[in-house]
């Protein structure tokens, strides 16, 4: 059932109760006005009347008159029910009849009284040593209004009858005005629903309309709207993660073509001329090999990026950082080939950090083969380790060809080159390691470089991991 029927419901429930009782308690009122109207007189007079009789006084119609003022009737009766006398307004027809009350009066010797035809009568026994026993009976009508047509009684089966129809008649426009004013109530939210089924995922820029921000229902309408607006951040990002991905997956495939053609043309030429000229053999062997390896580097760079995206916990551990860089700068220096000078720059006391000892030093070795490569023979690369209260910087520097302001936004994009013909054996992939890396750690990277001058690439980590970004 809808709510919009239950609410109906319960307020025609509630309407139907209220009714009800209200009509009980007029009831109760007019009971007691009918006591004190009808019945008290009519008791009143007809012991009035017993105690003028047995007090031995002449009941002449003069005193009938006075006994029985105020619509009230009086008939004395003898043992067996025959009138003695009576007031003149006795109605002929019921009252002189009507047995059911004096009757039991004349049997039990006890007043009684009941109720004839719309009148309420009551008879009292008068009985008096040495004479005939007599019964005074009186009577009064319960209509209190008597006009025309119109004859309201408030005999009891009669009242409660009304009463009953009143709250009956009542529940069908309490059921009507409910429902309406349900309905009423709820057309903002048939509005909102609406509005909110037009919404799709493609078009999450519509917002519901909000009338009033004080209403429950505005509230509703705002609560939507904020939920609506953070799904559409949420989709922008999933969207730009996706859009990534995509890039990501075509770069590599593009990266990864290069080499392949060259180990597939290699391998023809050895095919076709390797078994007779053992120099051509030999070229293309030498050829395939560095081809493989530069497959077999990029491949390698690419999942530690993938591990990373996936967000693998780093192995986190307090450590002289110091020790890592001179082991990264001892491990370039071995490996470079030109006349460059390396040297490392140690802070004056030991720096120690909670860091992934493996990938601090891989990500600093990037920096370090980086500005070996980008370095023309007879330049210098510097590495150095500051330390702050919180954090600590390895910076690495060098003299070399620099970086053109316009690549510089660039240079951490996967497969960004700068020059993709100077730097033919990088695959663009080192920087954006290195920057997860730092990311990883909760920490950043930075560069800052003039063309023609050098390059500082500064990578700035906290000296503990906050832990939801270990
Ligand atoms: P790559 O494998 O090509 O070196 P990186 O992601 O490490 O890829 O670097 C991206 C680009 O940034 C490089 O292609 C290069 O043009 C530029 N670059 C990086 N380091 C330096 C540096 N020390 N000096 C000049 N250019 C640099």
């Amino acid at each position: 059932m809808s709510i919009r029927w239950r609410l109906t419901l319960f307020h025609a429930l509630t309407m139907f109760v209220v009714v009800a009782v209200l009509t009980a308690v007029l009831i109760g009122v007019i009971f007691i006005v009918m006591h004190l109207l009808v019945e008290q007189p009519a008791r009143d007079s007809a012991n009035d009347t017993a105690a003028f009789i047995e007090a031995g006084s002449e009941l002449d119609a003069r005193e009938l008159e006075r006994l029985s003022e105020g619509g009230i009737f009086l008939i004395v009766r003898d043992a067996r029910g025959r009138i003695v006398t009576q007031s003149d307004d006795v109605p002929d027809t019921i009252p002189t009849r009507d047995q059911s009350v004096w009757q039991p009066a004349l049997e039990t010797g006890f007043p009684q009284e009941g109720e004839a035809d719309g009148h309420f009568i009551y008879v009292v026994p008068v009985i008096r040593p040495d004479e005939p026993l007599l019964l005074v009976e009186t009577g009064k009508a319960y209509t209190i209004i008597d006009q025309g047509g119109l004859r309201l009684r408030i005999a009891p089966p009669g009242l409660a009858g009304i009463a009953a129809g009143a709250a009956l008649v009542s529940i069908l426009p309490a059921i009507l005005a409910s429902y309406l004013a349900a309905r009423r109530a709820f057309t903002p939210v048939n509005a909102i629903v609406s509005s909110v089924q037009q919404i799709s995922e493609e078009d999450l820029s519509q917002r519901l309309p909000v009338r009033s921000r004080r209403d429950e229902l505005g509230r509703l309408a705002l609560t939507f709207n904020d939920l609506i607006a953070r799904l559409e951040v949420a989709f922008a990002e999933r969207e730009q993660t996706l859009a990534g991905q995509r890039r990501f997956v075509a770069d590599a495939g593009h990266e990864l073509r290069t080499p392949l053609s060259s180990i597939l043309g290699y391998t023809r030429l050895l095919r076709d001329w390797g078994l007779q000229d053992a120099e051509v053999a030999e070229e293309s062997l030498a050829a395939i090999e560095r081809e493989a390896a530069r497959m077999s580097e990029l491949v390698e760079e690419m999942l530690d990026l993938a591990r990373g995206d996936e967000g693998l916990p780093l192995e986190l551990e307090p450590g002289d950082v110091g020790e890592l860089v001179a082991a990264a700068v001892e491990a370039t220096r071995i490996a470079a080939t030109g006349n460059i000078e390396i040297s490392y720059e140690p802070p004056d006391a030991p720096v120690v950090a909670d860091v992934d000892p493996d990938r601090v030093r891989q990500a600093t070795g990037i920096l370090l083969d980086n500005a070996v490569k980008y370095t023309p023979a007879g330049g210098t690369v510097t590495a150095r380790l500051r330390a702050g209260e919180d954090w600590i910087a390895i910076a690495v520097a060098d003299t070399g060809i620099g970086i053109d302001a316009q690549h510089l936004p660039h240079i951490f994009d996967r497969f960004y080159r700068v020059d993709s013909a100077r730097s033919h054996s990088g695959s663009g992939l080192g920087l954006s390691i290195a920057q997860q890396i730092a990311e990883q750690h909760g920490g950043t990277i930075s560069v800052t470089s003039r063309l023609g001058q050098g390059s500082t690439f500064t990578l700035r980590l906290p000296r503990s991991v906050p832990v939801a970004t270990a």
